[in-house]
């Protein structure tokens, strides 16, 4: 008889998205007269640009010719590829990273949560809490969980790092000591960065406790304040210590065509056994993930059409961010992020539950958010705000709230 990882079994589900379907189209069906914005997208809307179009009909014309055409991509995937991400993610902001330790995918959804699969079951995880919910559920699916309970809404065996208005949503380091350690900056939910010399303290304290950072940089191109790093590997020691995840989806607008790469740095080694060397072992391996077709559409991106394209698209969501934040701030509520990130953090006014403070902004303006305890027990007493909507949709939406 088969027997399933009953590990599956004590992943609570995805209350949070689903109910907020179901009430806003409970409001939808009640209220067929009013226009509902949704600030509460975890998803791009902008469509790619004609940099990224242009290289993908070029690779689609490619693949139909015998003389151009491509099977299986490489390993680790294309030269073209690693070779831009390599000069442009990293030897430009003087990091000593090299093509060789790049590994191509079909985004970092998957990297984040397979990446784990390198790693001994009995290896303890700390995440920052709220945070991104990749990271928890694919630990727990592995086994690194132990029990959840309904009282915390956490598992027992993870070490939640809270990150609150009271530490400027900075995790702390944490007293009981972990295997491995997710970072996540420009934070999603909360759009908290962090400084260098506080990432340099993370990388000091893993190479001195021989843990291991996985450090989630989808953000990345987001940062607009001067000095903040764009990379880990911008410390010192940092490739002995860490593993670094990217993406294509939320700068360049992927999120449906799917590319992103992750660094696994040749000296980490956990052990006496390289990790990247584990890596190579991934189940994508010799497919990779990500098409020849994907793979030019993301040299592209760091084209000098498709960096002036990019930055535009940034811009454009940037310019919604700005606009959330300032109004809400002058409407009188406590929010952060906003600022190196495409999320505004929301403290809930007065003693008000996440879900309570949905209720009050679908029915009260019509504007559709996330409660933040979807992304961790300390999002309790948050709301998540997104700048991915229309420019128009987002005006509207925040002078809505203004008007509560
Ligand atoms: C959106 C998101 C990702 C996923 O990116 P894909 O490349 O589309 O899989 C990874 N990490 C964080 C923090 C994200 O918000």
């Amino acid at each position: 008889m088969v027997k399933i990882n009953d590990n599956y079994l004590k992943l609570p589900g995805s209350y949070l998205f689903s109910t907020i379907g179901k009430k806003v189209n409970e409001f939808a069906a009640a209220n067929p007269d009013k226009k509902i914005i949704r600030l509460g997208i975890g998803d791009v809307t902008q469509p790619l640009t004609p940099a990224i179009t242009d290289a993908l009909h070029k690779a689609v014309d490619e693949m139909g010719h015998a003389e151009t055409f491509r099977g299986y991509a490489p390993d680790l995937g294309y030269d073209f590829l690693r070779k831009a991400i390599a000069e442009n993610d990293y030897e430009a902001r003087g990091c000593d990273i090299g093509m060789d330790e790049i590994f191509v995918s079909d985004g970092a959804k998957c990297d984040s949560g397979n990446i784990q699969e390198i790693f001994a079951t009995g290896n303890i995880i700390a995440v920052c809490d709220p945070v991104y919910p990749v990271y928890v559920d694919s630990n727990v699916m592995a086994g690194r969980g132990g029990s959840y309970s309904e009282i915390t809404e956490g598992f027992s065996d993870i070490i939640y790092m809270p990150c609150t208005k009271e530490n400027d949503f900075a995790p702390q380091l944490p007293e009981k000591t972990p295997d491995i350690i997710y970072l996540c900056f420009p934070n999603n939910p909360t759009g908290a960065i962090i400084t260098k010399e506080e990432l340099q303290k993370w990388v000091d304290y893993a190479n001195e406790h021989g843990s291991v950072i996985i450090y989630d940089a989808a953000y990345e191109a987001y940062i607009r304040t001067e000095g903040i790093p764009h990379s880990i590997y911008e410390c010192d020691g940092a490739k002995t210590c860490a593993i670094e995840l990217h993406s294509f989806s939320k700068n360049a607008g992927f999120t449906g065509v799917r590319l992103g790469y992750t660094v696994v740095p040749k000296e980490l080694k956990r052990d006496g056994v390289s990790l990247h060397t584990l890596w190579a072992r991934r189940h994508s391996t010799k497919y990779n993930g990500a098409p020849y077709i994907v793979q030019r559409a993301g040299e592209a991106v760091y084209s000098e059409a498709g960096k002036k394209e990019i930055k535009g698209l940034v811009d454009h969501y940037m310019r919604n961010a700005a606009y959330i934040l300032n109004g809400l701030k002058e409407a009188g509520y406590s929010v952060s992020g906003g600022t190196d990130a495409p999320y505004i953090w929301l403290k809930t006014p007065g003693e008000m539950t996440g879900w309570e403070f949905f209720d009050h902004l679908l029915n009260n303006a019509n504007v559709v958010g996330t409660p933040g305890s979807g992304f961790g027990p300390h999002g309790e007493g948050y709301f998540r705000l997104t700048a991915f909507g229309s420019y128009e949709n987002t005006v509207e939406a925040v002078d809505r709230i203004k008007k509560l």
